[in-house]
């Protein structure tokens, strides 16, 4: 790899050759970070040359990317998610342009396809013929149908509260799964052990550093969808902090390279009920662990994976938290609903933030904003019904029809 120089230690700062197979530091146990010759990057893409590539997916971004090639295994259609302007809803929000990106819309439905399609690639690059994880649901999910594509087998571990869709894509794809009777962090530990054991290859949160290159192309995308003209603010739901921790990785990639001339700030979104990061910021002081109170699954995360990225990310893009209600999600969910944009709740969390941001004058009225979607309602349909309702629902006559319409503002 020409354009990878080595695997940083966030920690201490020792580098290690960037081999397939790594996980943390092998000097402190820390967490890893690929860095790249953005000197050799710049020589060998140019943004024309990447406009015109017709690679739909994440792996239009190679320069950019730790892989020798994409292996030779069948793979999912991974990225180059759609990009909307929501002019309607930015006006309701009270800021000057609002995008989103929607990531639900990946083969397996969130943004974490873009983690499990590198953990894929590199899995390959291992020689590996087992992929293990342990996920508060789409890290599964993903790993699952990406593993499943290219003849991997995997074994995952979900905390019981998984919602049942996803689930249910576990048990489709094949996956040996492991309901852990116990929080995200039980589930972790269990799989952390198991790994060890039977030396499977890991695409656990954190502890494997490609995973977040692969992340990272949600903004690459973004930058290549705005016209390299970033917004000023790109918000994000945060759990374990790789999903917030790539996004930046990817603005600082581009802006190295000279792709873009300004980076966004980052908007760090995490639920009243579990913001362990967020408090860190806003307090200024290191994380303490706190308990998953939230109906957003996915970022019900207690004991965040990656804190130090994350909070680095936040910090470094001179960033905004906000902790937002289990309430204003289900709203957030409801707004995107009026763009034709269905999340689920961690989904609609980072839109939710947007809300809040501007209500609490955290940001000007005349911002640019990004909200990214990191995944889809229909993993999650008990908590849609509970935001959306249930409809009318009777037996199959016009003048009960009519009746109905005439209760709830119906035509007449
Ligand atoms: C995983 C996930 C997040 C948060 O990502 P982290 O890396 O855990 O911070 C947000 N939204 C959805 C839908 C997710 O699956
Ligand atoms: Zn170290």
């Amino acid at each position: 790899m020409k354009n990878v120089i080595s695997a940083v230690c966030v920690s201490c700062g020792a580098e290690h050759e960037a081999l397939p197979g790594i996980t943390t530091c092998r000097k402190c146990g820390g967490i890893l970070d690929i860095k790249y010759d953005y000197t050799y990057i710049r020589s060998q893409l140019t943004r024309k040359q990447l406009e015109e590539r017709r690679e739909n997916s994440m792996w239009r971004y190679r320069e950019f990317l730790p892989v020798e090639g994409t292996g030779s295994r069948p793979k999912l259609r991974v990225g180059w998610s759609p990009f909307y302007e929501a002019k309607a809803l930015a006006e309701r929000l009270g800021v000057a342009k609002l995008y989103i990106k929607d990531d639900g819309v990946n083969p397996t439905a969130s943004l974490k396809d873009r983690a499990s399609a590198m953990a894929v690639v590199k899995a390959e690059e291992a020689g590996a013929d087992t992929i293990a994880c342990s996920s508060t649901g789409n890290a599964a999910s993903s790993l699952a149908g990406n593993a499943a594509a290219a003849g991997f087998s995997t074994y995952i571990f979900v905390p019981e509260r998984a919602p049942k869709g996803k689930v249910a894509q576990l048990m489709m794809f094949g996956a040996h799964v492991i309901s852990v009777q116990g929080s995200y962090e039980d589930t972790f530990r269990l799989s952390a052990e198991a790994i060890d054991r039977w030396g499977w290859y890991n695409r656990n949160a954190a502890i494997n550093p490609y995973l977040m290159e692969g992340k990272k192309t949600v903004s690459l995308e973004i930058a290549e969808q705005l016209h390299w003209q970033m917004t000023d603010y790109v918000a994000v739901s945060v759990g374990d902090g790789c999903t917030i921790g790539g996004v930046f990785k990817g603005f600082k990639d581009l802006y190295e390279a000279g792709f873009i001339d300004r980076l966004p700030r980052l908007i760090s979104v995490q639920a009243e009920g579990c913001c362990p990061l967020n408090r860190a910021v806003a307090e200024g002081r290191p994380w303490e662990p706190m308990e998953e109170n939230t109906l957003a699954d996915s970022i019900a995360v207690g004991v965040p994976r990656n804190p130090d990225k994350a909070l680095n990310a936040i910090r470094e893009s001179n960033g905004v938290v906000v902790n937002v209600s289990d309430d204003e999600i289900l709203a957030a969910m409801r707004l995107l609903g009026t763009c034709g944009v269905f999340a689920e709740p961690a989904g609609a969390a980072g839109t939710a933030g947007v809300k809040k941001a501007v209500e609490q004058g955290l940001i000007p009225a005349d911002a640019t904003v990004t909200s990214i979607v990191t995944g889809s309602g229909l993993k999650d349909v008990a908590n849609a019904i509970k935001a959306a309702g249930e409809p009318i629902a009777i037996p199959p006559q016009m003048d009960l029809l009519l009746e109905a319409f005439r209760k709830t503002g119906g035509p007449r």
